[in-house]
């Protein structure tokens, strides 16, 4: 036997176990995202590695040392999408899905980030996305948290908290920019690495740091609420409103910057303590440049992504098992003559009974150990044929919960089946 090939580290396989909470949660959010009128986008995983470099900067951890970038066989260079706004806004310009227009857009799926993997914290991992383009706020900003509130209720998770910060215009960011410069320059020694090569170039970023060194200085600098110009306070405090009358808890926190370079006014978190240092499950807010910035008009935009490996490792804390809706039929065919017979009927139950589970045993087994692979496979009957049933031309239909048996001919399966799956369900 020649050795077997390892997965890719950070990029986990979901297995047939797990599915089921990700059904639940995808056809959840999906149904949300509906209701309150997005629509859906798929870009490719695939793009130039200039569009990161121009969305979320060249000095963001994501762009600077989390990529996926190779050449292509023509010498261009193509990255993994680490996120996927910015292709949504390539799309959307060269779509012409934006001008002047108001645009309402989701997206589903696998983003990649060379990061180091751990628990909720892998190199492939999934997002649901929405964004909103062509509306100015504060009503979308809210109506995007209103949203997510939502997607949690209808999943039942509590302990979800929301943190906001306003970011402000680019002319209020410089001025706080050189009030953080002037800050930690004068601790510069207390700085790690990164954040000295921040200083000059992106010291906003310094806020995000998780190095636990620095805590205490960043928890002494300036702070954004006290740079803000009033037509981006009042903004702020419109969203901050309309959250206050739908009922939604927030907690402003004015060290909040997010990963990604390209917002501008209000940004956003929900994040959990149940999930130990990975706490973060949807992150998102305001970036009213970035389709100018990436070749398009002027367009106020606004947006989240969730991602869904700790949205999930939520939602199996408090579920041990989501029921699975479809009901299932397995086949138990004993002998050479049978198994041919079954497989004919069973395709006219399938013509029948489109929606239903139906699983052929497939090969030999006595009716004991066929029927014990039915109890395992989690269908509720039991289609039983023999050499008996084949020369009556009828089937044995048992319920693998209740145990009865009762014996019906070919031309009264489908009726005889859609009574006991409707009488169960
Ligand atoms: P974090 O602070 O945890 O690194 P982030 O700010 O980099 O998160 P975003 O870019 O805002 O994350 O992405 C939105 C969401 O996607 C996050 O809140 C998180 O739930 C999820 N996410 C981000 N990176 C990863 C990853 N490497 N593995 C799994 N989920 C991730
Ligand atoms: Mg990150």
């Amino acid at each position: 036997m020649s050795k077997a090939i390892t997965p890719i580290k950070g990029m986990p396989d979901i297995v047939p176990e797990q599915m089921p909470y990700w059904h639940h949660a995808e056809a959840i959010v999906r149904q949300v995202l509906e209701e309150y009128g997005y629509d859906e986008l798929r870009t490719p995983m695939l793009e130039k590695t200039a569009l990161f470099k121009r969305s979320i900067g060249d000095e963001t951890d994501i762009v600077a040392k989390e990529m996926f970038t190779f050449e292509s066989r023509s010498g261009i260079s193509l990255s993994l999408r680490p996120e996927a706004t910015a292709s949504c806004v390539r799309a959307g310009i060269s779509r012409g899905l934006l001008h002047n227009q108001r645009r309402r857009l989701y997206y589903y799926g696998p983003m990649f980030r060379y990061e180091q993997p751990q628990e909720g914290r892998y190199r492939q991992f999934y997002q649901f996305g929405a964004e909103a383009y062509g509306l100015a706020g504060p009503d979308v900003d809210a109506e995007m948290i209103l949203m997510l509130a939502r997607i949690w209720s209808r999943l039942q998770l509590s302990g979800l908290r929301l943190k906001i910060n306003c970011l402000g215009s680019d002319a209020t960011r410089e001025r706080f920019t050189a009030a953080l410069q002037e800050h930690f320059r004068q601790h510069e020694q207390q700085l790690d690495p990164d954040s000295q090569r921040r200083l000059d170039t992106n010291p906003l970023r310094i806020l995000d740091s998780k190095a636990s060194q620095m805590q205490a200085l960043i928890d002494a600098a300036p702070q954004i609420q006290n740079y803000l110009g009033s037509g981006e306070r009042a903004h702020f405090d419109g969203i901050l409103q309309r959250l206050e009358t739908a009922g939604i808890a927030y907690d402003v926190e004015p060290r909040l910057v997010r990963g990604l370079d390209y917002y501008t006014g209000m940004v956003f978190e929900w994040q959990t303590d149940q999930l130990g240092a990975q706490n973060a499950v949807c992150g998102g807010g305001r970036y009213d440049h970035l389709v100018r910035q990436l070749g398009g008009r002027d367009t106020p935009a606004v947006g989240w992504a969730m991602g869904m490996e700790r949205l999930i490792a939520l939602l199996a804390l408090g579920n041990d098992t989501i029921a699975t809706a479809v009901p299932g039929v397995y086949l138990v065919s004993v002998g050479d003559r049978a198994a041919r017979a079954g497989l004919g009927l069973l395709e006219k139950v399938r013509d029948a009974l489109p929606g239903v589970r139906m699983i052929a045993h497939g090969g030999a087994g006595s009716f004991k150990s066929q029927l014990r692979a039915a109890d395992r496979s989690g269908a509720r009957f039991a289609v039983i044929i023999g050499d008996d049933e084949v020369d009556a031309k009828t089937a044995g239909i048992k319920s693998l919960r209740g145990g009865t048996q009762t014996s019906v001919a070919w031309d009264d399966l489908v009726p005889a089946l859609q009574k006991h799956i409707a009488a169960e369900t």
